[in-house]
């Protein structure tokens, strides 16, 4: 079926084309055993092409056995009550901090997401509720789990998102790191952008890669959106990177720059990968907008120094 990639033995990605834009919205679906994790499952505007792709797959209510969240923000979670509305028995692994947002997304998560993503927020759609006896809350900074004989490693990983983690299969090693290494855009000639929305805290970003780096996994699973070899070369390319962005929007600050659109010029002389998202609005709308908060993430950085 179009959409479903066949990656790894027991992973598949399934874009949702939310928005009609691939490249995108992509959950991962790993296969332990007879039963199955889905690895966040995109806003509540593509449940019905992921259900469509379960389907085809041959996923059912009966062994889709857990839902990982690497984090909640809407791109992320905002389908996770409307799918469970159809898949009852499936648990959800979230951290600690997530879980109230996702029992009752009224309260902080839409308000907070229209504030921040505007009309992208929108069209995600507001999220349903997701039952408290559905969801499993992670306490500590690192969790394991074993399914059905696979063991998954969870770590911590403040920085885009103080509530993020980051999970290791250890069978493969390979890292499933949510939005804490920016996002891989395989048909932008494989470029490598930050996701930096505010409030993103650098040092503990930083710190968060480094973590994963002494982990020593071989791949890294990107929400957004490709799995890559050379995990460690990823992961120490990002961190100079992201200290790139930090001295250019600076610079630019201090030069009186200050508009978005503005810097993202002068980001694209130090950066070639962004300059590459930066150029393309028509095919890739939703990541474009996410690089402009990273902008955005970066200007209330530096104005904190
Ligand atoms: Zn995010």
């Amino acid at each position: 079926m179009e959409n479903i990639k066949h990656l790894e033995e027991e992973i598949w990605q399934l874009d949702l084309k939310v928005d009609n834009e691939m490249e995108f919205i992509a959950p991962y679906l790993i296969k332990v055993g007879s039963e199955y994790i889905i690895v966040d499952v995109g806003p509540k505007c593509g449940i019905p092409e992921l259900e469509r792709q379960l389907s085809f797959l041959g996923v059912t209510k009966d062994n889709l056995k857990y839902v990982f969240l690497t984090h909640i923000h809407l791109d992320h979670s905002g389908g996770l009550g409307t799918l469970l509305k159809n898949f009852p028995n499936t648990m959800v692994l979230v951290h600690r901090r997530g879980k109230p947002h996702l029992i009752d997304p009224d309260k902080v998560l839409w308000k907070s997401s229209i504030d921040t993503l505007g009309w992208v927020a929108e069209m995600y759609e507001k999220p349903d509720p997701v039952k408290e006896e559905n969801i499993i809350a992670i306490n500590e900074k690192s969790f394991e789990i074993n399914v059905n004989g696979s063991d998954f490693i969870w770590y911590e990983t403040p920085g885009h998102a103080s509530h993020h983690f980051s999970f290791m299969m250890l069978k493969n090693k390979i890292m499933f790191c949510g939005d804490s290494v920016g996002m891989y855009i395989p048909g932008l000639n494989e470029a490598l952008v930050p996701t930096t929305p505010h409030p993103y805290r650098m040092d503990s970003g930083i710190e968060s890669i480094n973590l994963m780096i002494k982990q020593n996994p071989e791949k890294l699973a990107f929400a957004h959106h490709a799995i890559r070899p050379n995990a460690e070369g990823l992961l120490r390319k990002h961190i100079d990177q992201l200290k790139a962005w930090q001295i250019c929007v600076r610079d630019c600050i201090n030069k009186g720059i200050v508009e978005e659109e503005e810097i993202a010029v002068e980001l694209s002389g130090v950066d070639n990968e962004s300059a590459r998202l930066f150029k393309e609005s028509e095919n890739f709308g939703g990541l474009r907008k996410a690089l402009v908060g990273s902008i955005t993430g970066f200007i209330h950085l530096v104005n904190q120094e």
